[in-house]
């Protein structure tokens, strides 16, 4: 009888892959987790439990085949756990590295409940992704036969590649317009390599373009080409532009020098990553070497600022949040990261306002939790009487994103928008009550997950290729 290869999860415990020390760390934007050896990895994947109904599947966005991928890594099947884990995912080693685990797939592990720590879905996701780039089996897309009907999609980030990934496999002529010089949105730009390094984004950029898709860079829709121009020259449009226009406050000292907003110091650095040259990063402006840093926010954004500062040769990084650690929205494995890196996290605690212009340091003020608001949270109140000033000469604010004014800056007043300036669009489909317009991603969702962009992306494209009539070449895919 053939050897059970799985439910080892009795017997093997939980092993991520190593993480390298904080001393080396600090020194570099490389990735912090090495990659797992093939023996570790088959290891691991046995320990899945193989659940009849599984939850981490359910509470993958993309429900993807976790259970059948594992049982064929942990039976040597590579190539085949490959094919599974690609079929519903365009980018399953991007998602391996970033997805908050804790929070969706790996958080609902069956075993981790039971106590036996969860199955290290990411990182087996991740090793039989970059085993395949590896081995070659990663190939552009090479459709079957051509279509006529032609797509234009704005924005190059996970939501719209992964659209254009799904119809040009059935031979749709795809055109993404991107402001960007590079294609990967905050893949590229906003995500720091410490988290997911450049080339990894930047080959799938390649294959895509060697699969077909057009790429028109440096294209800012609503000043270089209009919305009604793109919207003539395709049979259909997807807007997926994400959402970029910072969160501000309004406290005294506000605009002052030294003040930055996370996203532009995020970029600047993401651009030196690639070699750049940068002026904002040479005059001084966006470095945060020999500083005192505080970063304001309590989300992913700024714990990859508070990361970045200290690879830059910070002096100091302290991260000011106004709720206490287990009510931020950030996840839990950045900021233990964070925390080993030498950042210092000042719980529950606001800015008030900002002393001297250039910045010398933050007013801050404290605060405790009070009674649950109308969503059910905590809401954060100030202790009177125990305001301080926290030194600083760079200050980044990362208080979250909302949509650009899309209908104005396009001047297409009859794109459909909600209170909050996103599009509104169907959830499965995308589509937006404008013909032949469909939205994904951030700019439907407000600041999201890649892996929700991914998915909006991919059903997009279907619904799309189910209205053109082309979903039996996707059936028999
Ligand atoms: C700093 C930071 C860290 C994050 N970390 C994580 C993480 O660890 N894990 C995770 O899952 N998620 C993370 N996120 C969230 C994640 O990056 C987003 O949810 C995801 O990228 C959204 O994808 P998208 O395709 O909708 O938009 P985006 O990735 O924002 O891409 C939108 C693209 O549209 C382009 N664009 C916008 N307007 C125009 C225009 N007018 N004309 C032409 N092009 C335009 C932009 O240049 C951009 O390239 C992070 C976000 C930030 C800001
Ligand atoms: S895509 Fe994200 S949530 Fe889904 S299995 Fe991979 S890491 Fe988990």
């Amino acid at each position: 009888m053939a050897k059970q290869p799985m439910l080892k999860f009795i017997t093997v415990s939980r092993d991520m892959p190593e993480k390298r020390l904080p001393n080396l760390r600090r020194e570099d934007f490389n990735e912090i987790y090495a990659e797992y050896a093939d023996e570790k990895a088959k290891e691991q994947s046995s320990r899945c439990s193989q659940c009849g109904v599984p939850y981490c599947q359910t509470h993958c966005p993309l429900h993807n085949n976790i259970p059948d991928w594992l049982r064929l890594t942990a039976e040597g099947r590579l190539k085949e756990a490959y094919e599974v884990s690609q079929a519903t995912n365009t980018f399953p080693e991007i998602c391996g590295r970033i997805c908050p685990q804790d929070r969706l797939c790996e958080g609902n592990c069956v075993i981790e409940q039971s106590g036996h720590g969860t199955v290290t879905i990411g990182s087996v996701e991740k090793y039989i992704t970059d085993t395949a780039w590896e081995k070659g089996w990663v190939q552009p897309i090479s459709p079957r036969a051509e279509r006529s009907e032609s797509v234009g999609i704005i924005g190059a980030g996970p939501g719209g590649l992964a659209a254009a990934d799904v119809l040009r496999r059935q031979g749709v002529q795809v055109t993404i317009y991107d402001r960007y010089d590079r294609a990967g949105g905050l893949l590229t730009y906003g995500i720091p390599g410490f988290k997911l390094e450049k080339d990894v984004v930047m080959r799938r950029n390649d294959q895509l373009a060697q699969g077909g898709v057009k790429f028109e860079l440096n294209c800012d829709v609503g000043v270089d080409i209009s919305f009604a121009d793109i919207r003539a020259k395709h049979d259909a449009v997807i807007v997926a532009t994400g959402v970029y226009k910072t969160r501000e406050i309004q406290a005294p000292g506000v605009g002052g020098v030294g003040l930055e907003r996370a996203i532009d110091f995020l970029t600047v650095s993401n651009r030196k990553s690639f070699g750049d040259t940068v002026e904002e990063f040479e005059s001084g402006r966006f470095n945060a070497h020999g500083k005192k840093v505080v970063v304001i926010g309590g989300g992913d954004t700024a714990m990859d600022c508070v990361r970045t500062s200290i690879r830059q040769g910070a002096t100091s990084v302290k991260c000011l949040y106004r709720r206490d650690r287990a009510n931020m929205p950030g996840s839990q494995r950045e900021v233990q990261n964070a925390e080993e890196e030498g950042v210092v996290f000042e719980w529950l605690s606001a800015p008030k306002g900002f002393v001297g212009d250039p910045v010398t340091g933050v007013m801050v003020q404290k605060m405790r939790l009070g009674a649950p608001d109308a969503t059910g949270r905590q809401a954060p109140e100030v202790i009177e009487g125990a305001d301080y000033v926290e030194e600083a000469d760079l200050v980044i604010m990362a208080l979250g994103f909302e949509p650009e004014d899309l209908p104005t800056l396009w001047n297409t007043p009859e794109l459909p928008v909600n209170r909050w300036g996103t599009i509104k669009a169907d959830y499965i489909t995308g589509a937006t009550e404008l013909d032949g317009v469909y939205a994904v991603g951030d700019i439907v969702r407000g600041a999201s997950l890649v892996v929700w962009a991914i998915k909006d992306g991919r059903d997009c494209a279907q619904a799309i290729l189910e209205k053109m009539g082309a979903m039996t070449a996707v059936a028999a895919e």
